[in-house]
């Protein structure tokens, strides 16, 4: 292509009317900004910063350029210049040129890389002028299969070698999409460099969000909790959205699919929110601690899908990038505000997932508000949602685990208490037998002395009956004090109904044992219980059997030492009956 440098008209075969509007374009711009040439790029020196100072900006408006009529408008000073290292034109910007000047003062050919390192452009054209001559264009854009970019790699770059003299580089860029524009000139091996380093850096993120992502599906695979679940999804579509916008995914999952590629980015971060609403509310309990709240979140998630389907249906990428922006804002501000709600109702693990929705959405918000063009360009605000969401990602697998343990300490105690009386804090009959099996089977291997002693309040119902529930209620809990403080260690004692109680001690021989029952009768016979204004005495009978040498059974031994209790009773009660079975 050849264009007239003198005089900016454009000589070749071209359509008159698009020539025609130029002109117009050209003279508008004109009068509205006054030339602004920005200075020249030397490619021997090292440009670490992004370029945009060094740009010439044209915007189209509604009538799209060609590149001599870009070119036109440049040579006649109708361009705009930037203060901004950064280029930013947000969302929904009109396509936009621009026009590097590189000056090459020395002898030798030196070969640069621009890269534009944002992956989700849909075109971007470059061309580089000799003069009037183009001596080389490109065409890349995500809208182009991965394969056909002149330089394999997730940003749009694109080598040249500057000869001596002036060399133009013109760019036009055009996306639906934010039209974010960090520019890089530099050496070719600092930019491989620059994109290993960032690999690392990706691999280390990748790689902690896995093992967190894994670790919890696991818990979810064997505690079948959903809260893990939808952590793992939330994790999971966080690492697929940075994937797809990153561009990684394009260069290593998608190449073949720009459709997909073009849809990726809104749909994931759709998704993305909807399981991080669905991983709050399974958290924070909000079904039963926050109904009408969990409510809102449920309706919400699903109308959510329902758009995002509709939109994607009906083929509108606009509508759909809409919806993403706005939901990933709104699940900033929403998840929280659900951790400020349900710290208020008291949840413990609230502070937790309040910590790590500040941080997660206070940097989500900085790198939306920095793609949009609200906040100036950095690479750490680009990157700061990588950052807060690696730490609310932490913070909340912290969280699950202290959860967890929690759990499991509240199963042990409910557990321990199922074994324990209400009333008398003794073991209940079956703790009895769990407690007493084991050491019955070891002593009966070694061949060790054991004896079961079963006791039964004397009268009991007619203390019941004399002074009331409550006091009868009294009278076993001070029974049961004093067996407890009278009991040698390692004899297992248990309320084995309502006012019987029973004794398993093991090494003992049945001397021993009738003494211990004997013992207990005459502090059971002297105790007391205050009631009004005078006391309440009772006694208790006591049945003891002793293992035989050829004993096999424990249930056999404790029928034992009921049918002594019994005869206990039968001979007046207040005794201690003990003896061999008949
Ligand atoms: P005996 O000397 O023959 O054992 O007579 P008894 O009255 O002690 O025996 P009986 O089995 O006829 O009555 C036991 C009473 O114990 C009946 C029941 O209401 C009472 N009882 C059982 N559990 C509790 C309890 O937890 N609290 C109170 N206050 N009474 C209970
Ligand atoms: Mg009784
Ligand atoms: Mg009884």
């Amino acid at each position: 292509m050849q264009l007239d440098g003198a005089n900016g008209v454009i000589s070749g075969n071209r359509h008159m009317c698009s020539k025609f509007a130029g002109t117009i374009v050209a003279a508008i711009l004109l009068c509205m900004s006054y030339g602004v040439y920005s200075k020249p790029l030397d490619p021997s020196v090292v440009h670490t910063d992004a370029i945009g100072k060094y740009a010439s900006i044209l915007r189209e408006n509604d009538v799209s350029l060609s590149l001599p009529e870009a070119i036109a408008l440049y040579r006649g000073g109708s361009v705009d210049s930037s203060e901004k290292s950064y280029l930013n034109f947000g969302i929904g910007s009109k396509p936009v040129w621009l026009i590097f000047e590189v000056e090459n003062a020395s002898t030798t050919t030196i070969k640069k890389r621009i890269s534009l390192e944002t992956s989700w452009i849909d075109w971007v054209d470059i061309y580089f002028l000799r003069g009037d001559e183009v001596s080389d264009s490109y065409q890349s854009g995500d809208r182009l299969p991965y394969n056909q970019r002149p330089i394999k790699s997730r940003f749009f770059s694109f080598d040249h070698e500057y000869r001596k003299g002036k060399t133009l580089i013109v760019l036009r860029v055009e996306t639906t999409d934010p039209m974010v524009l960090p520019i890089y000139f530099t050496n070719i091996e600092a930019s491989n460099e620059r994109a290993l380093q960032q690999s690392y850096g990706y691999g280390f993120l990748y790689g902690l969000i896995f093992a967190l992502l894994v670790y919890n599906l696991m818990l979810y695979v064997s505690l079948r909790n959903s809260s893990y679940l939808f952590y793992s999804l939330h994790m999971l579509a966080f690492i697929a959205v940075n994937i797809a916008y990153t561009g990684h995914g394009y260069q290593w999952l998608w190449s073949g699919s720009p459709v997909w590629q073009m849809w990726s980015i809104p749909v994931l971060m759709t998704s993305y929110a909807i399981f991080g609403f669905l991983f709050a509310a399974s958290f924070l309990n909000t079904k039963t601690d926050l109904p009408r709240f969990h409510r809102v979140i449920t309706v919400g998630c699903c109308t959510i899908a329902i758009a995002l389907l509709f939109f994607i249906l009906a083929g509108s990428l606009l509508a759909v990038l809409f919806l993403a922006f706005s939901v990933v804002c709104f699940f900033a501000f929403g998840m929280t505000y659900s951790g400020i709600l349900a710290s208020q109702n008291g949840s413990r693990s609230a502070y937790y997932f309040l910590a790590a929705a500040i941080l997660g959405s206070g940097g989500a918000t900085i790198t939306c508000a920095t793609v949009w063009g609200i906040w100036p360009y950095s690479d750490l605000g680009y990157r700061s949602v990588e950052l807060g969401t690696m730490f609310a990602a932490i913070i909340l697998a912290l969280a699950l685990a202290s959860r967890f343990n929690i759990i499991n300490k509240e199963k042990d105690v409910a557990e321990s208490l199922a074994r324990l009386d209400p009333l008398t804090g003794l073991f209940n009959r079956r703790a009895f037998s769990e407690y007493a099996m084991p050491i019955w089977n070891a002593s009966l291997r070694n061949g060790r002395d054991m004896a079961i002693i079963i006791m039964d309040i004397d009268r009991f119902k007619l203390i019941n009956d004399s002074y009331g529930h409550a006091a009868g209620d009294d009278v076993l809990t001070t029974i049961s004090r004093l067996l407890s403080e009278e009991a040698r260690g390692g004899d297992i004692i248990a309320r084995w109904g309502g006012e019987e109680f029973i004794m398993f001690l093991p090494e003992t021989s049945v001397q021993k044992a009738e003494m211990v029952a004997e013992r207990y009768r005459q502090r059971i016979g002297a105790s007391r219980v205050a009631f009004a204004d005078s006391f309440i005495t009772f006694s208790a009978s006591f049945g003891v059997a002793i293992k035989e040498k050829n004993e096999k059974s424990f249930e056999a031994l404790i029928s034992e030492a009921d049918k002594r209790l019994y005869e206990a009773k039968q001979l007046g009660r207040n005794k201690v009956v003990s003896g061999r079975r008949d």
